[in-house]
């Protein structure tokens, strides 16, 4: 199989023995039981995978070998092996991607005791602490919402959720949209402003414990695809949590938020290529023995199909070598450009946007390939076509995504 070509060399050993370790995870925890994750509407099974993946000791990968951490933050080895478990499930791969990725490792790049010491020993216990990145809002006519809020440009004045210091506290008020692992996670960090006329330097990020005071949830939301990961709007009624929650402090808050994005668009094309790479494993199996036409010949052998299964191999082979280089370039700041820097975003965006719609092609011709078998839940190739479409819109979008990349070539005001 191609895919295990992976090029060694560009990995420690550590880094191998992890991405092996997701593999495996896949194969005996999430592949027997993916099909029943569209019926797991308590969230049952989704939890049980989630709870075996910290019993792993995947959790602790991120934090600081002082408390039992593995002190590990390459880009590289975590989009690796969130493309292989998001080859099982990429809603799985989402809330593990975005709690390590997005919530916990700023915490242990900003050296932020409070949350370390609160959360990080806990992770380091293997217990389940499952975080959640809240940056998306509603919006309304004059703008604000979703890209509004990425959107470099605009310099986080979109962001409608207020932060105000009152004596030793961050008192937060506002709402937000859509955050994955909402209203199931332990720790959330809230993208805030405690003045949108400041600019950047007005981008709070704060972390809020689930039981503060003030934060409720709305009902989750009915989705297409991608029902491992939750969704629900999240209220900030209020909310005070100690000044020690804050990220890091002003304009260096803007910078992780920055950062956050760009990472979060290579992890992005991770799960896509893992979504393909299940769909395209899925159309060779079934290709290989149903046999149509006059000739008595297997799909695959009809060159109308060889040539579609090619352009399949073409894009994932390309897709995942475009994030990959992106992942070890973001891990290479001395040499690349600062991990929040314009060029960083604009070759994250440039994978993202390429490897979305490899999966959205590829899912999409396996299930043509496969007839109305591709349409049907025991064949597997309709859950990859549903989880992946979202992971394009997510983000950005294959549109504020281009605007990025264009941003690395020259100055853009949109
Ligand atoms: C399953 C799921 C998980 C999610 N996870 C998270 C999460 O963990 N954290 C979080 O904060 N959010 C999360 N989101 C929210 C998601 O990132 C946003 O919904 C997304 O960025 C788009 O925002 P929007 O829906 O408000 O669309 P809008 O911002 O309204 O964009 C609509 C359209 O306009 C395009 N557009 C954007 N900017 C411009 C421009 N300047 N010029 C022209 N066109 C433009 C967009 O590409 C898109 O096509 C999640 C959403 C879903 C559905």
């Amino acid at each position: 199989m191609y895919r295990d070509e992976l090029v060694k060399e560009l990995f420690s050993e550590g880094d191998l023995t992890l991405i092996d370790m997701a593999r495996q995870f896949t194969q005996e925890t999430i592949l027997p039981v993916r099909q029943k994750i569209d019926d797991d509407t308590e969230h049952v099974i989704v939890r049980e995978i989630l709870e075996n993946l910290a019993g792993l000791g995947f959790l602790r990968a991120v934090w600081p070998e002082e408390i039992g951490g593995g002190d590990v933050s390459s880009a590289l080895m975590f989009t690796a092996a969130l493309e292989e478990i998001a080859r099982g499930d990429a809603g799985i791969a989402t809330a593990i991607g975005i709690s390590l990725g997005w919530v916990f490792l700023p915490a242990v790049r900003a050296g932020n005791e409070a949350v370390i010491n609160d959360f990080g020993r806990r992770c380091c216990q293997d217990e389940l602490v499952i975080g959640c990145f809240c940056m998306t809002e509603a919006g309304g006519p004059r703008g604000g919402g979703g890209c509004d809020i990425e959107n470099v440009q605009l310099h986080g004045t979109k962001i409608g959720t207020r932060a105000r210091l009152e004596g030793d506290n961050w008192v937060l008020e506002g709402q937000k949209m859509w955050a994955s692992n909402s209203g199931i996670a332990d720790l959330y960090l809230v993208a805030a402003t405690t003045d949108p006329a400041a600019g950047d330097d007005g981008i709070a990020l704060i972390y809020v414990p689930a039981d503060a005071e003030g934060l409720s949830f709305g009902k989750f939301e009915n989705k297409a695809g991608l029902q491992s990961d939750r969704n629900c709007p999240v209220f900030l009624d209020g909310v005070s949590v100690p000044k020690g929650y804050r990220l890091s402090g002003p304009g260096t808050d803007a910078e992780y938020l920055h950062e956050n994005l760009t990472v979060g668009r290579i992890a992005s094309a991770a799960f896509s290529i893992g979504c393909a790479q299940g769909a395209f494993e899925a159309v060779l199996e079934f290709t290989k023995d149903r046999v149509v036409g006059v000739s008595g010949k297997p799909i695959r052998q009809h060159s109308i199909a060889a040539g579609m299964i090619a352009d399949m191999a073409i894009g994932i082979e390309t897709a995942r070598t475009a994030y990959l280089m992106a992942a070890y370039k973001y891990d290479r700041p001395e040499q690349y450009g600062a991990r929040h820097s314009i060029a960083q975003l604009s070759r994250a965006s440039m994978a993202k946007v390429y490897a979305t719609e490899v999966a959205i092609s590829v899912t999409n011709r396996a299930m043509e390939l496969m007839g109305s078998y591709g349409y049907v839940r025991e064949y597997d190739v309709e859950k990859y076509w549903r989880d992946c479409k979202i992971i394009q819109i997510w983000e950005g979008g294959a549109q504020l995504g281009r605007f990025d990349v264009c941003r690395g070539y020259y100055d853009l005001d949109i």
